[in-house]
């Protein structure tokens, strides 16, 4: 066994093609025939949210959609205009940012209600909000045995001047599963949610159920806007419409070794040479986002061919088996990326490790340069 060569200093880099994004939010925009919001929590599904914000708001985008109210406020901070929703905050927080920010925030209770009326009296400005109705998933929203009661509530603060009602919003469970009965039950139970907040006097102008797959594949669930994240980066969760994945994630070789027939590799020995191969290490692992459970499953690209990830994924590096090819140090291997040279793709790591691809995009960790 020879080391040929030892470490150099260089890191795993993650490149982001934004004209990707750009395209496939064209295609949103287009396809869905509504207004359409960017979703860009998980910092833009590990995308960077700024960047596919700016990014999807010249290409069709009218909305931008995050979970918790300190991702809305990042945006403004970074000079975005554009209307914001929040949707996923603890009752017991202080809204008063929502309003000093322009931030919609949804409302699923009651508690919630009046934590957002408490905050516009102190700022002595409405608060706009989204009724949020679990259409199906027992996760976000209001029950709907709860509804009418909350309904009722924010027509009453609309009244007073609190607060303003601009949307009512719901979610499906199985968006992904295009004809499966449960998506006619949440739309049913959503057109039921908007007829009960008419009924309680509500006039929302915004009423929004779809995100990607539903988007896509269901056009009865678009009502007047539909919030796509995942499609924007290039991830159809409905199997039906080819995107532009976006991200490439690439990292040098920093040393090769020529090994003998036999030779083990790895914590643990799961993999030994079967022939004398040469075995090149990159330096990146489950720290940075790849799964550990894809040991000796995947493949990344590396000297114009697919060569198998040997032995265990380590916290911070990983072997591959290069084979014959005389891989050198300093050569680039690509992780993953769209695809159209042969390399790998998110979809190919998700499958080998048992995942969706959601799980890998947003688990690259921070150690990656970008
Ligand atoms: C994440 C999320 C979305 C976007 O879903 P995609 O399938 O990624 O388009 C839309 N709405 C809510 C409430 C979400 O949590």
């Amino acid at each position: 066994m020879t080391a040929l060569a030892t470490a150099v200093p260089a890191a795993a880099t993650l490149e982001v093609d934004l004209e990707a994004v750009a395209a496939n939010t064209r295609l949103f925009a287009e396809r869905s025939g509504r207004a359409l919001m960017a979703v860009v929590k998980a910092d833009g599904f590990g995308h960077g949210a700024t960047q596919v914000a700016r990014t999807a708001l010249r290409n069709g985008a009218s909305w931008l959609g995050v979970t918790s109210l300190d991702e809305a406020v990042a945006l403004r901070l970074d000079d975005i205009d554009a209307p914001v929703l929040s949707w996923l905050n603890p009752a017991e927080l202080d809204f008063s940012a929502a309003i000093t920010y322009r931030v919609d925030v949804a409302v699923p209770g009651l508690e919630h209600l009046a934590a957002v009326v408490a905050a516009s009296d102190r700022a002595g400005r409405p608060a706009r909000v989204h009724l949020q109705l679990d259409v199906g998933m027992a996760r976000e929203g209001a029950s709907p045995r709860d509804w009418a009661r909350l309904c009722r509530a924010a027509d009453r603060a609309e009244r007073a001047g609190r607060i303003r009602v601009v949307g009512v919003m719901g979610h499906l469970a199985r968006g992904d599963e295009p004809g499966h009965p449960a998506n006619k039950e949440g739309r049913d139970r959503f057109a039921w949610g908007v007829a009960v907040a008419r009924r309680q006097g509500l006039r929302p102008p915004l009423r929004h159920l779809a995100a990607t797959a539903a988007t896509l594949t269901d056009p009865l669930s678009r009502h007047t806007l539909c919030r796509v994240g995942a499609g924007l980066v290039g991830i159809d969760p409905s199997g039906t419409t080819p995107l532009h994945p976006a991200m490439t994630l690439t990292a040098p070789v920093v040393s090769v070794r020529d090994v003998k027939a036999g030779t083990p590799v790895g914590y643990t020995h799961t993999w030994s040479a079967t022939r004398s191969t040469r075995l090149a290490l990159l330096p990146l692992g489950y720290a940075d986002g790849l799964p550990r459970s894809a040991s000796n499953r995947a493949e990344v690209w590396l000297h114009g061919r697919r060569c198998p990830v040997v032995g265990r994924i380590s916290m911070d590096q990983v072997v591959v088996d290069a084979g014959a090819a005389p891989v050198t140090v300093g050569e680039v291997a690509t992780v993953f990326g769209p695809g159209d040279l042969g390399e790998p793709t998110v979809a190919d790591w998700a499958r080998w490790s048992d995942t969706i691809e959601h799980e890998i995009v947003t688990g690259i960790g921070h150690r990656v340069r970008r």
